[in-house]
């Protein structure tokens, strides 16, 4: 690997300052605690910050040279409401909170190149790294450029990077196009009349209504979108009634949908409501239709991707780079700023779990399980890819 020497000298220094951030987890827009962490280190480094954008989110300003060019980095900042299962010295001292998704590595490896060049100068133009609140479904990447990122910071790209539990050190996935899906919730309410159970025919049974509506729906995703699109529809609940001998006035029908584009997305949600109205009609039967769009698809840029790869095939070796990575139905905020702004988000191997030592959780090391660590081994690796990226992005 072609890493930055002065990145892996400041490794311990990295490794010391995402195990504190793991260590005192904070959820979506409740970062007081990080954001305070990452605007003093920036400081402390000589970088000029913006803070409270977005709530929690802070930008921290490196210019050098004359280039009116700029680009920007991008990491996020909170953890989830779980109990983490790890007992080493770093384990989360948050009843109920931990960072098991690494946004606390993600977190250290942009403040690690931002180190890096705000001491180099050694590029042309302007870098905005960002640290953004709440990705984990409170869309603080949308509460940031709703405060107004885009206009305060302007940027001619932006680019992201997850870490991936599974794949080695040392390699990276990305591909052009749909990468992430969009997610989207459901939430049915078939309103009948009740009844005895012993008398049916003197009312409108909800439940059966909603058994119907839910089998049309599954037509959709196999008759309607055509067999090349991906999308997923899954009914995750169902709830009526409260006793044997009663027919309940209502039956509630909860769940997700995910696609990587749009057009789909529309054709699924048009074909519900169709399904769910005219059903609930031919039973005499009425329907609250509710369908609520979360995270958009994350689409990569075609450009800014080749160029993504371009810099890592000559960092980790052309072999170590998936451009063609299989895209994945889990969402992700970033996906707001790429419907602004050009750029590329890809995946950083987070290793097969070998990192992990002593007062580790008997779990997988997967992200969301609570037994996972960030891999520390990561650092200068994503950080070394943050400043050859904007150098390479700002020289072209
Ligand atoms: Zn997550
Ligand atoms: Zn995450």
């Amino acid at each position: 690997m072609n890493l930055i020497d002065p990145l892996i000298e400041f490794q311990p220094e990295l490794q010391q300052i995402r195990r504190d951030i793991h260590a005192y987890p904070e959820l979506c827009y409740e970062e007081q605690r990080t954001a305070g962490v990452v605007a003093q280190k920036l400081t402390d480094w000589g970088i000029p910050v913006l803070r409270g954008m977005g709530g929690t989110g802070v930008v921290g300003i490196i210019k050098a040279g004359s280039s009116a060019r700029a680009v920007g980095l991008r990491a996020d900042m909170d953890a989830l409401p779980m109990q983490e299962l790890n007992t080493f010295a770093h384990a989360s001292r948050h009843t109920g909170k931990m960072h098991a998704c690494g946004h606390d590595g993600h977190t250290a490896m942009l403040l690690g190149a931002a180190h890096y060049l705000a001491q180099q100068r050694n590029f042309d133009g302007t870098v905005y790294v960002i640290f953004q609140p709440a990705e984990e479904g409170g869309a603080g990447a949308r509460a940031m450029m709703e405060h107004g990122l885009f206009e305060q910071c302007p940027m001619d790209a932006v680019f992201g990077m997850h870490n991936w539990p599974g794949a080695a050190v040392g390699t990276f996935g990305v591909t052009p196009g749909p990468m992430m899906a969009s997610s989207n919730e459901f939430e049915v309410i078939v309103q009948g009349k009740g009844a005895h159970a012993a008398q049916p025919h003197k009312g409108v049974d909800p439940i059966m209504v909603a058994v119907q509506i839910a089998q049309g729906w599954q037509t959709i995703v196999s008759r309607n979108k055509s067999p090349i699109d991906a999308g997923v529809l899954s009914i995750t609940q169902i709830h009526a009634g409260s006793a044997t001998n009663v027919i309940p006035d209502e039956a509630t029908l909860i769940g997700t949908v995910r696609t990587f584009n749009t057009e789909v997305l529309n054709l699924i949600e048009q074909r519900m409501r169709a399904v769910a109205q005219h059903t609930a009609a031919a039973f005499d039967a009425q329907v609250d239709f509710r369908f609520k769009r979360n995270y958009p698809p994350l689409v990569n840029h075609v450009k800014e991707t080749a160029l993504a790869v371009e810099v890592l095939q000559a960092m980790v070796g052309t072999r170590n780079v998936n451009a063609a990575v299989e895209p994945t139905m889990g969402a992700e905020d970033f996906a707001f700023m790429l419907q602004q702004k050009p750029g590329c988000y890809v995946f950083i191997g987070n290793g097969e779990g070998a990192h992990r030592t002593m007062g580790h959780g008997l779990g997988p090391c997967n992200l969301h399980n609570p037994s996972y660590d960030f891999n520390d081994e990561l650092l200068p690796i994503g950080a070394s890819y943050w400043v050859r990226l904007a150098q390479a992005y700002l020289s072209r």
